[in-house]
């Protein structure tokens, strides 16, 4: 079944969470000048136009990037995740919103390498489309837990592994976890970083113990909630959680979190969370 398209959802809050975690990460893995490989395991479609009949239905990004993108007193560290969105939308209007792929070809560099998949055949022409010209890049229409076994390690033996599935199966929470097994058996000092909703607390609640019984170590759990949960209202909230984080990476969001949540939900419902759920 694939029914989801990220162009109803494209720049939401989630996003905002999701690309700046990713942004922040790929920033720490260019620290070093040896290259790494961004694995995209559920990439879409690439770019998204937020005057499209799917982003005007559902409007999510108008409480997402657009609650930032007027703002003059952004955080240092969410820069780099601006004038990726910035370098998009370049006479400063709103009208495009670069998915992770983008997201990550712009924050890339000559050295580095990208390997996307995506199952949509709508969406997998229009990425493959947007890397036509990018040597760095191998676009595939392929099955993205597949790629935790096939991809890595990488040559390089860096890299950051961006996990985003659609969650419309419930098998993905699941899914994930074994993929994440997988890819974490055949490179252990990978940076792993899943997207995760929060639609029933319990569903992400057992994803969450799976993770923490396989036994890998340095797991941190990142959260931004716009509601409180609810069991009856859909997405409440959405979290990354990131195995081997770069060492900045939780002292970033810990100060970010809070001014996030103030800028994108002014009514102060909801809750920030960060923890580690599995310690060093
Ligand atoms: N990562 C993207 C971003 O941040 O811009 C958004 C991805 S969207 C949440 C999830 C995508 O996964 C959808 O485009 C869907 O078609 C695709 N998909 C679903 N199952 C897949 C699978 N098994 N392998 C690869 N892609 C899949």
């Amino acid at each position: 079944m694939l029914s989801y398209r990220h162009s109803f959802h494209a720049g939401n809050h989630a996003d905002v969470l999701k690309h700046t975690v990713q942004s922040l990460i790929i920033e720490a893995l260019k620290e070093k000048e040896k290259p790494f490989l961004y694995l995209d395991t559920h990439s879409g479609a690439g770019r998204y136009q937020l005057s499209s009949e799917h982003a005007e239905k559902t409007g999510e990004y108008l409480e997402g990037i657009a609650r930032l993108w007027q703002r003059d007193d952004i955080p240092d560290a969410l820069t780099s995740y601006l004038d990726a969105v910035r370098a998009f939308n370049r006479n400063g209007q709103l009208r495009y919103y670069p998915g992770s792929p983008l997201i990550a070809r712009l924050l890339l560099r000559a050295q580095d390498k990208l390997h996307l998949t995506e199952l949509h055949p709508s969406d997998y022409p229009l990425l493959r489309q947007e890397f036509q010209k990018d040597e760095r890049a191998r676009v595939l229409r392929d099955d993205g837990y597949q790629q935790l076994k096939a991809q890595l390690p990488p040559d390089s033996r860096r890299g950051l592994i961006l996990i985003d599935p659609p969650y419309e199966m419930k098998t993905d929470y699941q899914d994930v976890v074994k993929g994440i097994q997988e890819g974490y058996k055949r490179f252990a000092t990978g940076v792993y970083a899943l997207w995760y909703p929060v639609v029933l607390r319990q569903q992400t609640k057992r994803m969450i113990r799976d993770l923490q019984e396989t036994g890998i170590r340095r797991i941190l759990q990142i959260e931004l909630a716009v509601r409180p949960d609810s069991d009856q209202r859909g997405m409440t909230a959405s979290g990354m959680i990131v195995i081997n984080p770069p060492w900045k990476l939780e002292q970033q969001m810990r100060e970010l979190l809070p001014w996030l949540h103030q800028a994108l939900v002014p009514s102060g419902t909801g809750h920030t969370h960060l923890e580690w759920i599995v310690p060093e």
